[in-house]
């Protein structure tokens, strides 16, 4: 079994350039989730060419892809890729490293296809994660249905192996009120601003009384026309986070009345855009498949950090990890003490110690797919542990 394990770091180091030519590229040309035409194009062809079938648009999701290595009866591995990147700040997620790094696991794994023990491995192509769902409609679409575990990695700036994650459903507020001049009449006025402002205002307070990891975070989508024109419609997006799905839900109608509230004082009427079908849910702990990354992540000499429950965001991994056992073990990629979504981060993500932190997370992917099909009773296990969490 080692003998296998042992060739595929040397077949990522003898890809290294081009997978960190691959980060680059999309990188540089940063794609809003749904609209990552080059990013899966490129990754589709790069699997393509070191023998994976593929899938191009599967389960209805354009940008989407399924790259299979079949060598035989066995278990089903996914190694998942993002490739989305954010709007105003690009890859301010890294996520050109997560992608970069799941084709170059899946590469390595291909180059010793011959010696792999029976079974299968997928790199799949997840679009849109930051807000689309594209997992969620994955999951809906069947892709996960015949796969035993996943695993993906997901850039920060340290490595941690395993990540709580908040629960996030958003919301939407339009208030329509009524126009008038501002100077002139303003009486005749129904001000819809006000209404998204008084909405700020009570969310405000309710965030005194929420659990301390919740955390609800709003922008004004629509604020009025000119000065000189009391607003007739206003429009504001709220992200109402948890660490448990119920307390979000639940928490998620106290915002929502937060907007009633608003709507009533000033008069404006509401609707309210609610994505319940979109919603992400906690990540799920799998200690066995984080243990076996674990495991080979120490052979690389790679030194983790606590886990935070201080810096916890929300990814529809989380969604994959209700449906199968999953892990996304948090990658160094960038100085210790960089936040994630910043424009620092953005610059981080193609220097050496992003290259770095692709390298060895392909790496250890890997190995950890050469564990999981070598040991199918590690796969039970991890199913297992699955289970009896539910
Ligand atoms: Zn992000
Ligand atoms: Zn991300």
């Amino acid at each position: 079994m080692s003998a296998v394990k042992d060739l595929v770091g040397p077949a990522v180091d003898r890809l290294a350039d081009e997978l960190d030519t691959l980060s680059r590229r999309i990188h540089e040309h940063p794609e809003l989730g749904y609209q990552e035409v080059k990013a899966a194009g490129w990754l589709s062809e790069f699997l393509e060419r070191q023998g994976f079938k593929m899938e191009r648009g599967v389960a209805g999701v354009d940008t989407a892809f399924r790259g299979t290595l079949d060598t035989g009866d066995g278990p089903t591995i996914a190694i998942l890729c993002e490739y989305d990147a954010l709007p105003a700040i690009g890859h301010a997620c890294g996520h050109n490293v997560i992608a970069a790094a799941g084709a170059g696991a899946g590469a390595a794994l291909a180059a010793v296809r011959a010696q792999l023990p029976k079974g299968r491995i997928q790199v799949i192509g997840t679009p849109a994660e930051e807000g689309g769902g594209g997992k969620v409609k994955l999951i809906r679409g069947g892709v996960f249905e015949a796969v035993d575990v996943a695993m993906m990695i997901h850039g920060f700036d340290r490595w941690i192996m395993h990540q709580d994650l908040l629960g996030i459903v958003r919301c939407g507020f339009e208030f329509t009120g009524k126009a008038a001049h501002a100077a002139a009449d303003p009486w005749e006025g129904v001000n819809a601003l006000d209404a998204v402002i008084q909405t700020f205002n009570n969310v405000s307070m309710l965030r005194q009384q929420v659990r301390p990891e919740a955390r609800i975070h709003g922008i004004v989508t629509s604020g009025g026309a000119a000065p000189n024109i009391i607003p007739e419609f206003a429009a504001a997006t709220f992200y109402v986070r948890a660490a448990d799905i119920d307390y979000m839900w639940a928490l998620q109608k106290r915002v929502i009345s937060c907007a009633e509230g608003a709507a009533r004082a000033t008069g404006c009427a509401l609707k309210v855009i609610e994505q319940r079908d979109n919603a992400y849910e906690p990540m799920k702990r799998n200690a066995t498949l984080l243990d076996a990354f674990r495991a080979n992540a120490r052979t690389l000499g790679i030194v983790e950090s606590p886990e935070s429950r201080e810096r916890m965001g929300s990814s529809d991994i989380g969604n994959v990890s209700q449906v199968i056992p999953a892990i996304q073990p948090m990658v160094q990629i960038a100085p210790e003490g960089t936040p994630i979504h910043s424009r620092a981060f953005e610059a981080a993500a193609v220097e050496p110690l992003a290259r770095d932190g692709l390298l060895k997370s392909a790496k250890i992917m890997a190995m950890t797919a050469c564990d999981l099909l070598a040991n199918p009773a590690l796969v039970k296990e991890a199913r297992r542990e699955f289970e009896a969490s539910r």
